[in-house]
């Protein structure tokens, strides 16, 4: 067995669209598993898992034709991938293990439509988890037949988690000893483990999921458990880049981002890494390598703790294009605070995101700005919490707006004068106006609202202002105070 470091590298959906690409990942693996020892961590083939949230929905809603369609759909994109990658005894195997995973869907779906009930939470987290389970399975497989002892893992084996369903938190010492138990035996044999990514299991061995995109945390959790010395998500795209390139096609891939700058990213709205991946690669000290798959031979990007210094005070920017811009307004002659401190801890008790407040003393008006999906459920929230205040109208009629959030990022930004100018000035250009802003206290982020149909152009204008090529020479004033930072960091 080779010695080499120990290497977690994750394949996200985008990198398992269809056989060339599970044949592309195998080779990345069983080139690197020469040097190294790997484990590997797969998600569902590329839309896949919201496939199956669309089954679910279709059952539960008693449309027996909708639901067929998808389960159809489902068993066609997995019967072309095992048919295309394997022959003989590999397929009937590859056949049979479909099988199982359609029959446990299909069961599902009859039992939903017969019932017309609701799901549960846990027993959609079972049936969402199936995606990752067969990928996983195929990527074994295939590794195998080039070459490559490799040996499947079920997730619930490997990461152990709450009985928060849908957006389960790892439990780290259990996730480590099962870790250990599991994956390091199969490293001795000088195979590669393949672990379904996405899901987990409770201390009962209930499936759980760490929520959409967990894949990426599912690597880092893995990676903590076993002391790697690094994880490398392969996705679509050359690494972290200064924006969206599916908004910006001339955004830049950043060499070194740090882990609060991927945290911040993730949250405001970069799908290349899921929000909170960086917290146990941060804790545990190892760096997160984000790289292409379709590209293999691109640097990528690191995130640490320590990102050398660049020269542009904004890293990138960012947006989540549906949100909800809640605003609640008091009478004059009530002190506020008393309020919002009870809405603030009933959001935390419920896990609800905000992505950011703003707080007008003078006007009594406190605006809160959610993801989209969140909004009827905060506007219920509030409107049963302050069924009083609002009937005797201490508390107005909540306005809610479909907003857009844009995020300007960089821990640069600290200490450097004159960035709230250049964004706002070149929002100002397109005529857009800003309709609530929050820069943090850390200052490792601006964010402002702007109407949903105008976010891909502000987030454009702002990529523009710091990153087009002609103006890309920043004024001395607005570099960074490379003084200060060193002393703040
Ligand atoms: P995977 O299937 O590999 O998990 P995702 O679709 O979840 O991939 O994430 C990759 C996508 O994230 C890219 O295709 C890109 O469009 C999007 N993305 C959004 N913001 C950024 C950014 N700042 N840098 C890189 N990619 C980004
Ligand atoms: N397949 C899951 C999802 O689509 C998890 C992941 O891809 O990371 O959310
Ligand atoms: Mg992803």
């Amino acid at each position: 067995m080779n010695r080499g470091r120990l290497l977690v590298m994750k394949f996200g959906g985008t990198s398992l669209g269809d056989a060339a690409r599970f044949r592309q990942c195998a080779e990345i693996v069983g080139r690197a598993a020469h040097e190294e020892r790997v484990i590997v961590v797969a998600s569902a083939v590329a839309g896949v898992t919201d496939l199956i949230f669309r089954t679910i929905d279709a059952a539960r809603h008693g449309d027996s034709a909708a639901a067929g369609t998808h389960l159809k759909k489902f068993e066609s994109v997995h019967r072309e991938l095992i048919s295309e990658l394997f022959a003989g005894e590999r397929l009937a195997a590859a056949q049979e293990f479909l099988g199982q995973i359609l029959a446990r869907l299909e069961n599902s779906v009859e039992a939903l439509l017969a019932l017309r009930s609701g799901i549960s939470a846990e027993t959609t987290d079972s049936l969402v988890a199936l995606g990752e389970r067969i990928s996983a399975w195929v990527l074994a497989n295939c590794l195998e037949q080039s070459d490559s002892p490799s040996e499947f893992v079920r997730a619930e084996e490997a990461v152990v988690t709450d009985s928060n369903f849908g957006n389960a938190a790892p439990d780290a010492e259990g996730t480590r000893v099962s870790c250990r138990r599991v994956l390091l035996p199969i490293l001795e044999r000088g195979a590669v483990p393949v672990v379904a990514g996405y899901s987990g299991a409770t201390h009962e061995g209930r499936s759980t999921t760490l929520g959409r995109g967990g894949s990426d945390y599912s690597a880092t959790i893995i990676g903590a458990a076993v002391k790697a010395d690094e994880v490398w998500i392969w996705t679509d795209v050359d690494g972290v880049l200064t924006a969206d390139p599916r908004i910006c096609p001339d955004a830049t891939t950043l060499p070194e981002i740090s882990f609060a700058e991927a945290i911040e990213l993730a949250y405001y709205g970069a799908k290349v890494i899921h929000p909170k991946a960086a917290y146990p690669a941060a804790d545990a000290g190892f760096p997160v390598w984000i790289k292409n798959s379709f590209r293999p031979q691109a640097a990528g990007t690191r995130i640490t703790s320590k990102p050398a210094t660049v020269n542009s005070p904004v890293k990138s920017v960012t947006c989540v294009k549906d949100a909800v811009l809640l605003t609640l307004v008091t009478r004059r002659d009530v002190h506020p605070a008393e309020l919002w401190g009870r809405l603030f801890l009933r959001l935390g008790h419920e896990h609800i995101d905000v992505l950011f407040a703003t707080e007008s003393s003078p006007e009594h008006a406190l605006g809160l700005v959610l993801r989209k999906e969140d909004g009827d459920r905060v506007l219920r929230l509030i409107n049963t919490l302050f069924r009083i205040e609002l009937a005797q109208s201490v508390l107005n009629p909540v306005e809610a707006n479909s907003v857009a959030v844009v995020a300007v990022l960089g821990e640069s930004m600290k200490g450097t004068c004159g960035i709230l100018g250049r964004v706002f000035s070149a929002v100002a250009l397109r005529q857009v106006s800003v309709i609530a802003v929050a820069q943090g206290a850390s200052e490792l982020s601006i964010c402002f609202a702007v109407p949903s149909a105008s976010a891909a152009e502000v987030v454009r204008a702002v990529h523009d202002e710091f990153f087009a090529k002609a103006d890309f020479a920043v004024p001395a004033c607005l570099r960074p105070n490379v003084a200060t930072l060193s002393g703040a960091r």
